[in-house]
């Protein structure tokens, strides 16, 4: 049985976002950007794309600018926090310890180049505490960075409340909501958002496009240079057809939010079922504050690199984190910020569910990773000490 249980790393193209996509691959290959009517063509088909962008995190269409992706929005919004800030002398960031490396290493430069960062606890639960924000919060921070969700562990973060605080001392808010949008509600205006990044292939959307939603008043700092295109912010002819793509996979699990995510649901607590009483286990991040289809445990005295092969030879597509860092050896930061110690951490499986699983499915994976853990355990010396110090 050949199960994808990866979907917080990328997920399968929608056959309604592959339709979309067709006739703009084909028969509408005009610029958007000429004059002439095929170009023209070509910039409705843009503009339609926008407007069902904005509509599904409720923003107006003038406030989305079309980018390569989450990290390239991630990017630009922060750097244009800290370009806004600088010019007032205020140069002090806030973000957290567990976001994604789109967010951290962005600020990482940034220290370089003079600014001050703090990155705010997570606690055991995976969880930023919105006091924590205000109270970090000085006369000097010009922008808060906190993802909606961890890609990770999947806790759901109090975007709105942290919004509000922000709001109200008068610091710029943008919000990673990369594996957020498509699967819990967003409202860029309820929550106090003032810059939002999304990534197309996180909801059945084509790779390499996303969108960086900016707040009407808030002129972006530009990282790409050259022509006109998204309003001047933004140069290099678009990517119309992954942008077409995007537009109608956004459509498409908007409207089918509800109902995917009690599926999704059903499908993630048949995993905790089956796994949570496997010997030296834990669940990763709070139990209630999450999404719907990202469920990350460790297991102790194994690696899980090993656990990832074993269940890859038994057709399972999992992760042991983010996608991002594997191939490095060191453990995952986010299970780190979480406080889970070295050697537990290094024991991690992340399983990330869409609704093309299937029940049946979820009992491969139970039936699997209970037997890859046994038999890795069966010979791991680090095993036989954990059993060996119990007696
Ligand atoms: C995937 C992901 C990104 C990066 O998005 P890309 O479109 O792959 O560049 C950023 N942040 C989070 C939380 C993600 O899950």
């Amino acid at each position: 049985m050949n199960v994808y249980t990866d979907n917080a790393a990328t997920t399968k193209l929608s056959r309604a976002a592959l339709d979309a996509m067709e006739p703009v691959l084909t028969d509408v290959y005009g610029n958007p950007s000429s004059l002439h009517s095929l170009g023209q063509r070509a910039k409705e088909y843009l503009e339609q794309a926008r407007e069902d962008v904005a509509a599904a995190v409720g923003a107006d269409p003038k406030e989305i600018y079309f980018t390569s992706g989450g990290s390239e929005a991630d990017n630009q919004a922060i750097r244009t926090g800290a370009y806004l800030g600088a010019k007032k002398g205020k140069k002090h960031i806030i973000s957290s310890k567990f976001e994604h490396h789109a967010v951290l290493h962005t600020l990482s430069a940034l220290e370089k180049e003079g600014f001050s960062v703090t990155l705010l606890d997570v606690y055991e639960n995976g969880i930023v505490r919105a006091k924590d924000v205000a109270n970090a919060i000085t006369d000097e921070t010009c922008l808060v960075t906190i993802m909606t969700a961890n890609n990770e562990i999947g806790t759901v973060q109090p975007i709105k409340e942290i919004g509000e605080i922000c709001r109200a001392r008068g610091v710029l808010f943008h919000t990673d909501a990369v594996q957020a949008v498509g699967h819990i509600p967003i409202d860029v205006r309820d929550m106090n958002i003032d810059m939002l990044s999304l990534s197309a292939h996180k909801f059945h959307g084509p790779k390499g496009t996303g969108a960086l939603y900016a707040r009407r008043g808030i002129l972006l700092k530009n990282i790409i240079d050259g022509g006109a295109q998204e309003r001047g912010k933004r140069a290099g002819t678009e990517n119309l057809p992954a942008i077409v793509g995007m537009a109608a996979a956004i459509k498409e699990a908007t409207a089918n939010m509800k109902e995917n995510s009690a599926k999704i649901t059903l499908m993630r607590n048949r995993l905790i079922e089956g796994l949570k009483d496997v010997e030296r286990s834990r669940i990763n991040g709070d139990m209630n504050c999450r999404l719907p289809g990202t469920l990350n445990m460790c297991f102790e005295g194994i690696e899980g690199e090993s656990l990832l092969l074993l269940l890859d030879a038994k057709g399972i597509s999992a992760s042991s984190g983010s996608a991002c860092t594997s191939g490095s050896l060191d453990p995952s930061h986010v299970l780190l910020a979480l406080g889970v110690p070295v050697e537990i951490a290094h024991g991690s499986l992340r399983l990330s569910l869409s609704e093309y699983n299937t029940m049946e499915e979820m009992d491969y994976v139970v039936k699997s990773v209970k037997e890859v853990v046994s038999y890795l355990r069966s010979i791991s010396p680090v095993w036989d000490k954990i059993k060996m110090e119990e007696k």
